[in-house]
């Protein structure tokens, strides 16, 4: 369904992403691991169309995707930091796309609401982004990627601002809501505590390149690099 074919990036003479090559099903939830500078960011960016890939192609249900503008992609997208709009209420941030993505007014309120109801927080529509703790403030920056219905789910550390009780309940809810919907999602992160527990498959990133893709057993039972051993904790 998502397919990223020999994509390769370059900023200046550094070549950052390395032959990277994955096809994700419909409705699968993968995650990239690795350590910081891996290139997990620069890869989930070009296919958030934020960053333009030096070789190789992004294909999205069969459409080629690499040269459109982000929001020509249909892709939600949630950062690690709430990009909430601070001046807009909870309902207005979660509505904001849909006027872009072509929604008729008649349909955005009830739209709104089903995206409130969705990540467990209907009656929070008139708060502000400050009225919120820092996970509802994520699970609203989940309903505003997810309103717009977009093909392409991309989560970027959308955890690591919060507090560890927190984030054990929030990436449950978010894999529950992930498989609710059943939409395609790629998830970024350095725990691979995190990755090992919500995800379909895992791609391990090191130094630019996809060290290991598989299960979450594959991963953890059979190693496939001394590299994949020692990041996910079975060389101990
Ligand atoms: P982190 O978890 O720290 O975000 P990451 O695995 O997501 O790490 P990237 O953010 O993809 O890694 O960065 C990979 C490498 O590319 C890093 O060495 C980074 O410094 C470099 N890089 C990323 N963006 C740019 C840019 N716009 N210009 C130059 N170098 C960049």
């Amino acid at each position: 369904f998502l397919v990223l074919d020999h994509l390769q990036k370059s900023f200046g003479t550094t070549k950052v992403v390395h032959d990277f090559n994955l096809s994700v099903d419909k409705g699968e939830f993968v995650s990239f691991l690795g350590p910081s500078g891996c290139g997990k960011t620069t890869v989930l960016r070009m296919v958030a169309g934020f960053e333009t890939p030096s070789e190789g192609q992004i294909v999205i249900d069969g459409q080629d995707v690499t040269r459109l503008r982000p929001n020509q992609r249909q892709i939600g997208m949630v950062f690690q930091s709430y990009a909430l709009f601070p001046n807009l209420t909870v309902a207005e941030n979660v509505g904001f796309g849909l006027k872009v993505a072509g929604v008729p007014r008649a349909e955005r309120g009830p739209r709104v609401a089903e995206m409130l109801d969705l990540i467990g927080l209907p009656d929070l529509g008139g708060r502000y982004p400050w009225q919120l703790s820092g996970g509802q403030q994520q699970r609203v920056a989940l309903a505003r990627a997810l309103a717009p219905r977009p093909r392409v789910l991309l989560l970027d550390e959308p955890l690591s601002a919060l507090d560890a009780k927190i984030r054990v309940s929030l990436r449950n809810q978010i894999r529950e809501i992930q498989q609710q919907l059943g939409i395609t999602t790629i998830f970024v992160t350095h725990d691979q505590e995190e990755a090992l527990s919500i995800s379909d498959r895992i791609v391990v990133m090191h130094k630019g390149i996809a060290d290991q893709t598989g299960t979450p057993s594959d991963i953890y039972n059979s190693p496939a690099t001394h590299f994949v051993a020692g990041f996910v904790g079975t060389l101990n």
